[in-house]
């Protein structure tokens, strides 16, 4: 099928992709009948189906990665070859922006506006930077003790199976092709069961720009059957996974039984320190953003706010003030800083976790709460709990959905604890004038990623992944590179 026949179907303003699978570079038949609806979660209508891939149909998308691995041009073009391939898709991500933010809004309720600017932004950045690293995966001589020379080679692992979730579908999918495209490998990718979208679509830009077939594949689908097939395929070499701490560990123990390598980036529950001595107006504007962007469905959002007790109030109050009047609504319109939930069942959950906070240890709600009625679609309101517990559900448990909870305490060790006190370790936000407060504080935070005096910022160059139940290994930077290659040592006798 050809490009014109891909942008058949349209919602809007946007073409959307023919609700076929794309394999061997082009689009094709599920092997089964099962559709599943493609909702817009501003308005609860289905937009389009996309087929529930098989076990066949992931094993067909592996043969393909398998073969292009092995024999297609890209085994044997030079590194750089293959990071001009992906600058062009880089290009060609820029060129067509606008359509992949209208796409990604459309999918996961996210306001346009933000769509352009990080999503689509971040996506071509993505292909952009690891294109130019490309050229630069090289190997090093090493002084070995007897006669001979040795080195070693850094050498792509095979066929990489993507597995992400919903909240950044176009951010986590390339976080995770581009870096193993750039080291040589091939890639199936299964994309969250409800935003599958902005996956097609870039898999057809990445063939425009060059790439050729078979070395990516995109199978939509059901977790536990698409997903689990690609986790437990004996010619998978690589899993990179993005999803929850509950999801990941299970794919780990599976991935196990083949001894196929996993990186696994995972839920978080990230505190965020304000100190008695910060810049008070600029930290109450990094809490509130840093719990209402994406409408909470943010890995490393800032839910957990820690104020020290002499400004607790003031901060407090301001918060209580940001949250009540960021704008919700509709994604589309200009202005709307919150959308929708990105589904009906992540409203429920939220709701669910917001009933607990009742007075007891869960806490009581002092902003927010409430469901808000707009055009059919699954919107809240930005939830403030405060008097919660250190150990209640809502400190502990990753909600994912735009609930703060903001806990008091009276020095730098009772913040610390607090804010190591979870399972997770994604990441962590401290506001303060005090610069060797910032770094001391920075070293003692168990997080794989720390804000001092802003909230939420990530750089393509900057590596990004857990401690602790946050998970293991590195999406961004050169580290990211490492989790897509295997060092080979060669050594030759004289
Ligand atoms: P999820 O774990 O439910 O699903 C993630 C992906 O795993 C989906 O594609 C799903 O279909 C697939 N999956 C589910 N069961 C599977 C199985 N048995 N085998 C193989 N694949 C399976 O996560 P979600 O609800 O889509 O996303 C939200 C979660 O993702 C949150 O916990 C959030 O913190 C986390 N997240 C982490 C990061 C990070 O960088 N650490 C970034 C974004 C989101």
């Amino acid at each position: 099928m050809s490009t014109t026949d891909a942008v058949a179907e349209t919602s809007g303003q946007v073409a959307l992709p023919p609700g076929k699978l794309w394999i061997e570079g082009a689009w094709r038949d599920s092997t089964g009948s099962e559709r599943r609806d493609v909702v817009d979660p501003a308005t609860g209508r289905v937009v389009t189906t996309v087929p529930e891939g098989t076990v066949e149909d992931v094993d067909l998308a592996v043969a393909a990665a398998r073969r292009a691995f092995e024999s297609g041009p890209w085994a044997t073009m030079s590194p750089r070859e293959r990071g001009a391939v992906l600058t062009r898709a880089a290009q060609l991500i820029q060129e067509n922006a606008e359509e992949l933010a209208r796409l990604e809004s459309l999918d996961t309720g996210k306001p346009l506006a933000f769509a352009r600017m990080i999503d689509a932004g971040t996506t071509a950045e993505h292909f952009s930077y690891f294109g130019g690293l490309a050229g630069a995966i090289e190997g090093a001589t090493r002084g070995i003790r007897g006669p001979g020379l040795a080195y070693t080679r850094r050498e792509p692992l095979g066929v990489v199976g993507a597995i992400t979730p919903f909240n950044f579908p176009m951010i986590l999918s390339t976080s995770k092709i581009a870096p193993a495209l750039a080291a040589g490998n091939t890639v199936v990718h299964k994309p969250a069961e409800d935003t599958p979208l902005t996956a097609l679509r870039i898999a057809e830009l990445l063939a425009e720009a060059g790439l050729p077939a078979g070395v990516l594949n995109v199978v939509t689908g059901h977790g536990a059957v698409a997903g689990d097939r690609l986790v437990r395929h004996p010619d998978v070499d690589r899993i990179a996974f993005t999803g929850s701490t509950k999801v990941g560990a299970a794919i780990a123990a599976a991935a196990a039984a083949n001894v196929t390598p996993v990186t696994m980036e995972l839920g978080g529950k990230s505190a965020n320190i304000v100190f008695e001595d910060a810049n008070l107006d600029e930290a109450i504007q990094a809490a509130v953003s840093g719990f209402v962007f994406n409408t909470g469905q943010f890995c490393m959002g800032g839910t957990r706010l820690l104020v020290q007790r002499s400004v607790y109030d003031q901060v407090l109050a301001g918060v209580i003030g940001g949250a009540t009047h960021v704008p919700v609504g509709d994604p589309l319109a200009e202005g709307t800083v919150v959308g929708p939930m990105a589904g009906q069942r992540h409203l429920e959950n939220v709701e669910r976790y917001v009933a607990l906070a009742d007075g007891g240890p869960n806490g009581k709600v002092v902003a927010g709460g409430q469901r808000i009625d707009l055009n059919g679609g699954f919107f809240i309101a930005p939830t403030v709990v405060t008097d919660v517990a250190p150990d209640s559900r809502l400190v502990q448990e990753e909600i994912f959905g735009p609930v703060l909870t903001v806990q008091v305490f009276d020095t730098e060790e009772e913040a610390i604890a607090l804010a190591n006190g979870t399972p997770y370790g994604l990441a962590a936000g401290l506001h303060t004038t005090d610069l060797g407060r910032a770094h001391r504080v920075a070293a003692q935070l168990e997080a794989g990623m720390i804000w001092v005096n802003t909230y939420g910022v990530l750089d393509v160059s900057l590596p990004f992944g857990g401690y602790k139940a946050s998970g293991y290994g590195r999406e961004n930077g050169p580290e990211a590179l490492d989790e897509y290659l295997q060092t080979k040592s060669v050594y030759v006798a004289f």
